[in-house]
C-alpha cells in the first residue's frame, strides 16, 4: 500500500474483513491488522489441529445466514472462489428413544419426519409462509436498525404474525405449535446455540430463524474448510487494494480533539487513519481499553466494566475412521447433530450452565461437514465438530485440569446415540473457552455471540444505549463486530453496516 490507510479496520473476523471489502470498494486505501500471528478469519478460519490431512473449523462451521445475507450477496464471494456444499438434511434432532425431528430443504422430508405427522405438516405450513417472508425480513432484521426501508415489504399481518411468535418463550412455542416431543425441542434446542433458555421471555426468535433457515438457505459448509469463506473475502479485499496484516495486535487507539485518528500496535507502531478506524474487536474492549477511559462518558465506561457475556463455549473436534455410527439413520445425513433429549433436559442443561456449573448431560451441536464436503478428511475417513455451551470460568481449578474429563462426557453422550463411535476415533482436539478467548480476544470466557443474545441485549441496547448504530463516542470510530447489531454469526452485516454508516459521514 502505497502511504499512510485512510482507514484502519482492527480484526480480520467475517464482519471486520466485510467492512474492509465495502470501504475499498469505495476507493478508499484500507489495512486490516489482525492480531493471530499466522491466520486471519477470526472465529472463521480451519487448521489441521487433530492429524495431517484433517481440515477443522475452529468456530463456525454452518452458515444459515450466509446465503441470505446481503453483505454476502452484495460482496458476491462465488467470483473468488467460494463454494458451498449441503448434505440432504440440515439438521437432525433424535432422541435416545429412537424418535427424531429433521430439517431439511427438501419440505417433504420435513413433513414425514418431524416427531408426526401432524406436526411435519404444520411445520411445513410454517417454513412455506417464511419463504414468502424471507426477502423481507432477513434485510429487516440484518440492516442497520431500524431498518424501515426493507420492513416496508412485510404486510401489517406477517408483523402481527412474527410479534406473536418471536413474544413467547421457545418452550410455549413448541408447545403451541406441536403435539410430540422430538418436534417439540427442535425451536428451543435451536436457541441453544446462544444463551437463550428455553422458557427466555421473547426466547423463541433465535430459534425460530434457525429452524426455517435451515430450509430455506440451509446449513451449507463452504468446501475446503471454513476457512475458504474468509479467503474468498480477502481475495475480494485485494481484488480492491485492501491489504490484511497478521501479528498486529491494537493496544490502544490515539484520540485527538475527540476524533480517533491512528491505532498504535503492540510494538510500538503507530499506523495513521485519516478516514476513519473500524473496530471488529469485542465492545468493552474497545471502550475503556483501546479508547483510554477518560475520552469517553463515565456512563458507558462503567456499563463496559459490566457487560453481559453469554455462556461459554467448549469445542472439541475428533478425526474419525469413518463416519458416525448413529443409530437414527436419519442422522446419518445431516449436515447438523443436536443431542437434547427434551425440553426438560434442554431445561436442565440451561440450569446448570446458569448456576456454573458444567452441564452433566451436556446438550450439542455436533457437525459433519465431511459428509458433504469429502476434502475435509482424507478418503474413506470423517471429521466430527462439536460445542456445548458451559460457564465463562471454571467451575473448579482452570480449564486444562477439566478439559479431558469434560470432553469424556461429551463422548459419553454421542457415544449413546452412536453406538460404535468411540472405536472410530483417531484423534480428539478439546477446547476450552480459556483456549477459544486465547485465539481470538473477542471470544470473552468463550462467549461466541459477541454479549449475552438475550432480548434485552438486542437493537438499541447493542452494545450500549445509544451507541447502536456503529458510531461510537469518540468521532470516526466505529464499532463493526458482533458485539453491534445484528450481532452474532456468520453474515458479515455488522461490519457491512458499519462501512456504509463510515461512507455515510464521510
Ligand atoms: C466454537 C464456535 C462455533 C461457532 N459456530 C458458528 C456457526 O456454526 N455458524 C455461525 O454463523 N456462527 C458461528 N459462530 C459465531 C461466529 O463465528 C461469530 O459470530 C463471528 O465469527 C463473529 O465475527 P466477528 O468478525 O464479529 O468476530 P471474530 O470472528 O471474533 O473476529 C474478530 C477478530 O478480531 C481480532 N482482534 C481482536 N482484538 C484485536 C486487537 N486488539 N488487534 C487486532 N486484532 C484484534 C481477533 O483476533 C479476530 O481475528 C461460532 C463461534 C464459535 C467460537
Amino acid at each position: 500500500m502505497s502511504g499512510d490507510p485512510e482507514v484502519v479496520v482492527i480484526g480480520a473476523g467475517p464482519n471486520g474483513l466485510a467492512g474492509a471489502c465495502v470501504l475499498a470498494r469505495a476507493g478508499l486505501r484500507v489495512l486490516v491488522v489482525e492480531a493471530h500471528p499466522d491466520r486471519p478469519g477470526g472465529a472463521l478460519a480451519s487448521d489441521a489441529g487433530t492429524l495431517p490431512g484433517f481440515v477443522h473449523d475452529v468456530g463456525a462451521a454452518f452458515f444459515p445466514f450466509a446465503q441470505a445475507s446481503p453483505a454476502f450477496r452484495d460482496l458476491r464471494l462465488d467470483e473468488h472462489g467460494l463454494r458451498w456444499t449441503f448434505a440432504p438434511i440440515e439438521s437432525a434432532h433424535p432422541g435416545p428413544d429412537g424418535s427424531v425431528a429433521v430439517l431439511a430443504r427438501d419440505l417433504d422430508i420435513v413433513e414425514r419426519n418431524f416427531g408426526s405427522l401432524q406436526d411435519g405438516g404444520r411445520m411445513r405450513r410454517v417454513c412455506e409462509w417464511h419463504q414468502n417472508i424471507e426477502p423481507s425480513l432477513i434485510p429487516a432484521m440484518l440492516k442497520t436498525f431500524p431498518a424501515i426501508r426493507p420492513a416496508l415489504g412485510l404486510l401489517p399481518f406477517a408483523i402481527f404474525r412474527l410479534a406473536a411468535t418471536f413474544m413467547r418463550s421457545g418452550a410455549r412455542l413448541s408447545k403451541a405449535w406441536f403435539e410430540s416431543e422430538p418436534a417439540q425441542r427442535v425451536i428451543p434446542g435451536l436457541a441453544l446455540h446462544t444463551d437463550v433458555g428455553p422458557d427466555d421471555m421473547f426466547g423463541s426468535g433465535i430459534g425460530y430463524m434457525l429452524a426455517v433457515m435451515a430450509t430455506t438457505g440451509g446449513y451449507g459448509v463452504p468446501e475446503g474448510g471454513a476457512g475458504a469463506i474468509t479467503a474468498a473475502m480477502i481475495r475480494k479485499l485485494e481484488s480492491h487494494g485492501g491489504q490484511v496484516q497478521l501479528g498486529a495486535r491494537v493496544k490502544s487507539i490515539v484520540v485527538r480533539d475527540n476524533r480517533a485518528v491512528a491505532v498504535v500496535l503492540a510494538d510500538g507502531q503507530e499506523l495513521r487513519a485519516s478516514k476513519g478506524i473500524l473496530s471488529d474487536t469485542s465492545a468493552p474492549a474497545l471502550l475503556g481499553r483501546l479508547v483510554d477511559a477518560k475520552h469517553l462518558p463515565g456512563r458507558i465506561v462503567r456499563k463496559m466494566a459490566n457487560f453481559a457475556q453469554g455462556w461459554g463455549t467448549f469445542k472439541l473436534d475428533w478425526a474419525l475412521d469413518g463416519p458416525v455410527p448413529w443409530s437414527c439413520e436419519l442422522a446419518r445425513e445431516a449436515a447438523v447433530v443436536h443431542a437434547g433429549d427434551s425440553l426438560e433436559d434442554l431445561r436442565s442443561f440451561t440450569n446448570e450452565v446458569r448456576g456454573g456449573a458444567l452441564p452433566s448431560n451436556p446438550y450439542l451441536v455436533i457437525g459433519q461437514q465431511s459428509l458433504s464436503d469429502p476434502s475435509r478428511a482424507p478418503a474413506g475417513k470423517h471429521t466430527l465438530w462439536a460445542y456445548s455451551r458451559v460457564p465463562n470460568h471454571a467451575p473448579e481449578g482452570d480449564w486444562a485440569e477439566i478439559k479431558a474429563r469434560f470432553a469424556d462426557t461429551v463422548d459419553a453422550r454421542i457415544e449413546a446415540l452412536a453406538p460404535g463411535f468411540r472405536d472410530r476415533v483417531l484423534a480428539r482436539r478439546a477446547v476450552s473457552p480459556a483456549d477459544l478467548e486465547h485465539m481470538d480476544a473477542n471470544l470473552i470466557g468463550g462467549d461466541l455471540g459477541g454479549g449475552s443474545n438475550a432480548w434485552h441485549r438486542q437493537l438499541l441496547f447493542r452494545p450500549v444505549f445509544p451507541w447502536f448504530r456503529y458510531r461510537m463516542p469518540v468521532k470516526g470510530l466505529y464499532l463493526g463486530s458482533s458485539y453491534a447489531h445484528p450481532g452474532a454469526g456468520v453474515h458479515g452485516m455488522c461490519g457491512y453496516n458499519a462501512a456504509h454508516m463510515l461512507l455515510r459521514d464521510l
